[in-house]
């Protein structure tokens, strides 16, 4: 196998205090996150619904799951009964879709805003503009199943450390405009999750509280 807990204990002394780690374990088998889940690890993200449950069914019942890819609405009722916190949340549509079946669960769901910031074109994320919209129009204020605990972005594939540098930047600055503006007494409102194998390091120094890393950790994924 490889060497998870070598890697997870490595990446973990690199990690600054305050910023949690999110162990990525999507196409990677159970037994490899049970390797990370025996040295202590204990949030998972994964990005597929199928591959999620049998996870689920594989590992210890105090394991903090999270959704981390695009999450399809037809796909919600299916993760509510357990899923821990859903980071890449993009629409009205599905706020309100999770609120649903939380509230069927009889829970409260953690959720994220996606913003979409890098270069790259994507349909997933919310443009900055998009997000001030969603936000000022106020009808997730009666969503009582769902909370919203703060941002969640990618920033672009390119070897570019000042560009990444940036986006990370831009993702801060609006993490603070959006938590002045709309969430100044609300604690749960404080997640960063920006942050991957290859840019962590980075994301750190822009006021990240939330890493996602994979390959760092498990390996190369085979799809
Ligand atoms: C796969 C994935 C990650 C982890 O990427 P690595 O480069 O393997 O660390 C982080 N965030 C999201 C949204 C992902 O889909």
């Amino acid at each position: 196998m490889y060497d998870v807990k070598g890697n997870l204990r490595e990446v973990l002394s690199r990690l600054p205090a305050g910023v949690r780690l999110v162990a990525i374990s999507k196409y990677h088998p159970a037994e490899y996150i049970q390797a990370a889940y025996d040295e202590g690890q204990r949030i998972f993200g994964e990005s597929h619904e199928q591959e999620l449950r049998v996870k689920v069914g594989a590992l210890p019942d105090d394991v903090e799951w999270h959704f981390i890819g695009h999450l399809q609405t037809n796909k919600v009722k299916l993760i509510a009964p357990y899923i821990d916190m859903i980071e890449a949340v993009d629409s009205m549509k599905l706020l309100k879709e999770i609120n649903k079946y939380a509230l069927r669960n009889n829970r409260v769901i953690k959720v994220l805003l996606e913003l979409h910031i890098a270069e790259e074109s994507t349909k997933y994320g919310l443009t900055l503009d998009a997000c001030r919209e969603l936000l000022s129009c106020g009808e997730w204020r009666e969503l009582k199943n769902i909370s919203i605990c703060g941002l969640m972005m990618m920033a672009s594939f390119i070897d570019d450390d000042e560009q990444i540098s940036r986006e990370f930047q831009t993702a801060e600055d609006f993490f603070n405009e959006v938590k002045a503006a709309y969430f100044p007494d609300d604690d749960n409102f404080c997640e960063r999750s920006w942050g991957m194998s290859d840019d962590y390091h980075i994301a750190v120094r822009h006021g990240s509280t939330m890493v996602r890393i994979g390959t760092a950790i498990f390996g190369p994924r085979v799809y």
